[in-house]
């Protein structure tokens, strides 16, 4: 059994932020525990052809690493996997990751006040442990009546296979959420043909994507201040994005109306266009960027089944609108099981209460981030911790302050044991539930992954700005936890 002071399942954004963080300043012991033999998380699982990413690059990476060198406004998924590569390479956290170490299980053992953590490479103890897996991690496959029989390859976005070749395959594409809108027009060119399943029309505002020039980069690179001026402005302006989410009137209208002139401009087809138009509310799921999703419709190749897939055979899939489609791939873009990650089925925390119990009306964590009857625990990008305006990076980064002050006091006051008090959680959630019954996400008449079917409740998204969650739920305030601590004996006591 290896012990450490703190281990840290994951190492995608979050979990090499934290390790990076702890490498730098200290604070005991560290591991890393990756189940897959790269880093990166959903940029080293997702390599579908067009991933990219739709916040800003300079703001979309550590606000510690700064990069003068993206290639483009928003980067392309291989060049921010390289970013995180280079970042667990040069940071030195590399010696630190235990590769193919999926987490089987892992539990509170209260007497000895440790975590135990099995994994196919080797069990594991610490004292604090991060849950840092990520919300894009486990592929949602929807139950397709006849899939087994289809007779050519099928696969999930997340999934994409090596050299494959689409050249001459009439493919079918599930979905219609981020990722099926850059897959499209990359697919459009490569397939014989393309066939989009759209269960429900999604909501797409022009890109605008551009590259830097190298004179551009240079002048980054030479100027510190500048690079993080260019972040900051980046920030603010996603910032206002919010706006619209509480459906503040003026800048609701002006995100509707970006979309539908988009809409209006790039489908001159009436009825194309009625069949791609969305009927709910904008922002109430995720607001797609794209410039060239709407014209790879116009492609002769190219076709809309506006609805769902309904039955599978071997040569093709019949739609719930009755017509059938003979296709020779299928790609599954159907996202993610983002509010009942499973890794919550393999922690126990206090008398064996396993996570997913706990869970089971939807995820909760006292400020985003810890869960009364877990001690020690500390989970980064779950609970109310993501954002449909501005970046995961700085919600991420929010979440390692927030872990590390909380170590710091474990260690300030000698103490074992850390927990949120069931009062703080539940109030913090009840808070968290007030403000989310105005927004759009619950109000906007759609179905998302952003609230729990169990129960209706928003529990992946803060339902306010960046800057509230860092303000609010960044810093830990011992007076909503219980702290074990271990008290000095009397002689011990100096006056
Ligand atoms: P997603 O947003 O959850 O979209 C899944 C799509 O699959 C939806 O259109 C959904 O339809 C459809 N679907 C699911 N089950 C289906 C079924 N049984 N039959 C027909 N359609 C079905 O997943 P995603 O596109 O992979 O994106 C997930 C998240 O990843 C994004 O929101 C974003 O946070 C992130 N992402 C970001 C980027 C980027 O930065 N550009 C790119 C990719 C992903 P309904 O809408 O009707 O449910």
């Amino acid at each position: 059994m290896t012990e450490v002071d703190t281990l840290i399942i994951g190492s995608g954004f979050a979990g090499l932020g934290l390790a990076i963080r702890l490498q730098r300043e200290g604070r005991g012991s560290y591991l890393v525990l990756e189940r897959a033999h790269d880093v990166g998380g959903t940029w080293r699982d997702n390599v579908y052809p067009g991933v990219a990413c739709d916040i800003p690059s300079h703001l979309y990476s550590f606000s510690f690493r700064p990069n003068p060198d993206w290639s483009q406004f928003y980067a392309p998924g291989g060049e921010i996997l390289q970013y995180l590569r280079d970042a667990a390479l040069d940071e030195a956290v590399l010696p630190q990751i235990r590769f193919g170490a999926d987490v089987t299980a892992a539990h509170w053992d209260a007497e000895a006040s440790r975590w135990i953590v099995s994994t196919p490479v080797g069990d594991f103890r610490s004292a604090v442990l991060v849950v840092a897996t990520g919300r894009l991690s486990e592929r949602r496959l929807p139950e397709l009546p006849g899939l087994p029989s289809f007779a050519g390859p099928v696969f999930h976005s997340s999934e994409w296979p090596e050299d494959l070749d689409l050249a001459g395959s009439r493919l079918g594409l599930v979905g219609t959420g981020a990722s099926a809108v850059q897959l499209l027009p990359a697919l459009a060119d490569a397939a014989a043909g393309v066939v989009v399943f759209q269960r429900s029309a999604p909501y797409v505002v022009p890109r605008g994507n551009r590259l830097y020039s190298d004179d551009e980069r240079a002048a980054l690179a030479a100027d510190p201040a500048a690079l993080l001026e260019l972040r900051r402005t980046q920030f603010w302006d996603a910032e206002t994005g919010f706006a619209a989410r509480i459906r503040a009137s003026a800048p609701l209208e002006r995100l509707r109306s970006a979309a539908v002139r988009q809409l209006e401009s790039q489908v001159p087809d009436e009825s194309l266009r009625a069949a791609l138009t969305p009927d709910y509310e904008i922002g109430c799921k995720r607001v797609l960027l794209s410039d060239d999703y709407y014209p790879a419709f116009a492609r002769p190749r190219v076709s809309l089944e506006p609805s769902a897939v309904a039955v599978v055979d071997a040569e093709g899939v019949t739609a719930a609108s009755g017509r059938r489609h003979e296709v020779d791939v299928l790609i599954l873009a159907t996202g993610f099981t983002s509010t009942e990650p499973p890794i919550a089925r393999r922690v126990r925390g206090r008398d064996g209460l396993l996570l997913a119990d706990a869970w089971s009306d939807g995820m909760v964590a006292h400020n985003s981030t810890t869960v009364a009857g877990f001690p020690n625990l500390f989970v980064i990008d779950g609970p109310n911790a993501s954002l449909g305006h501005n970046s995961a990076v700085h919600m991420i980064e929010t979440q390692i302050g927030f872990v590390l002050e909380a170590i710091d006091h474990l260690a300030a006051f000698d103490a074992q044991t850390l927990e949120p008090t069931r009062e703080a959680q539940d109030h913090y959630v009840r808070e968290l539930d007030r403000r989310a019954a105005t927004t759009v996400w619950t109000t906007g008449g759609c179905r998302s992954w952003y609230v729990d079917e169990r129960s209706a409740r928003l529990t992946l998204l803060w339902p306010d700005t960046a800057s509230a969650f860092r303000d609010e739920a960044g810093h830990f305030d011992p007076a909503d936890y219980v702290v074990d601590l271990e008290l000095p004996a009397v002689g011990d006591v100096r006056s």
